[in-house]
């Protein structure tokens, strides 16, 4: 017999935070089950995944671009995003991307480039996960306090950073965060000053003979450097006065 009394109403919304995880509430507006799904997208760089998480994702997730957040903005403030940055922060774009490490680790990496080549990077480096390409290293320069010496000598991959070329009184092509430094560690920025030859890094001397081999070496049988060029690039390879294997840009 159906009795009315006995009938519990229970009113349940469901809401979902995100790739946070979710929340059940009930029409009190209590929360009555909460769960937090792994947040890959707050988790530093460097971060390795591991094979079962890895199963269990979708690898397209973990590529994206985004407008930069406040808590990116307070990390580059003062640092990459100098007081004097020309560049308004609706024109720069957080990427997020995996990469192989040396070991052939899956990491999570970041980037901040300008919106005009934001998908051109989520695609490459899209396509160097896929390819098992390995990356030293894919942090923002902000963990170098925006020094870019300290961020190539650690052969860290970075983009965005308002300053001037190495030498110079121009703003670089990466103060408007259309430039890219791969591998830097390994693919130096050379240059002549009275005569002397400049490597930077410093540390990079043994890297200076490109007609050595060795690995990470951007060449132009290099699947970073034809990916690049694919995306309509320039690489810093190909200049005259000076060389500079880590550098693509696109300006245009
Ligand atoms: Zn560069």
């Amino acid at each position: 017999m159906f009795n009315a009394g006995l009938v519990v109403s229970v009113v349940i919304f469901i809401s979902l935070f995100g790739s946070k995880g979710f929340r059940v509430i009930n029409e009190n507006q209590n929360i009555i089950v909460e769960s937090a799904l792994t947040d890959y997208a707050s988790m530093p760089a460097g971060t390795k995944l591991t094979d079962g998480e890895l199963k269990k994702l979708s690898i397209d997730d973990l590529f994206y671009s985004e407008e930069i957040s406040d808590a990116v903005m307070d990390r580059m403030q003062g640092k990459s995003y100098k007081d004097n940055c020309t560049v308004p922060r609706e024109d720069l774009r957080y990427i997020r991307v995996l990469y192989k490490n040396p070991a052939g680790d899956s990491c999570l990496g970041e980037l901040v480039s300008n919106k005009a080549i934001a998908q051109d990077l989520v695609d490459i480096f899209k396509e160097l996960y896929r390819a098992d390409y390995l990356i030293g290293k894919i942090s923002l320069v902000d963990n170098y306090n925006a020094d870019d010496d300290l961020s190539m000598e650690d052969n860290n991959t970075s983009c965005f950073n308002f300053r001037e070329v190495s030498g110079s009184k121009n703003l670089s092509k990466h103060a408007m965060g259309r430039a890219i430094d791969i591998n830097p560690l390994y693919n130096p920025y050379i240059r002549t000053v009275n005569g002397k030859k400049i490597c930077e890094p410093s540390n990079a001397r043994d890297y200076v003979d490109r007609d050595k081999d060795f690995k990470y070496k951007i060449d132009k049988d290099d699947l970073c450097y034809q990916l690049f060029m694919k995306h309509g690039f320039e690489w810093g390879g190909d200049w005259n006065s000076s060389k500079d294997y880590q550098h693509f840009q696109k300006t245009q």
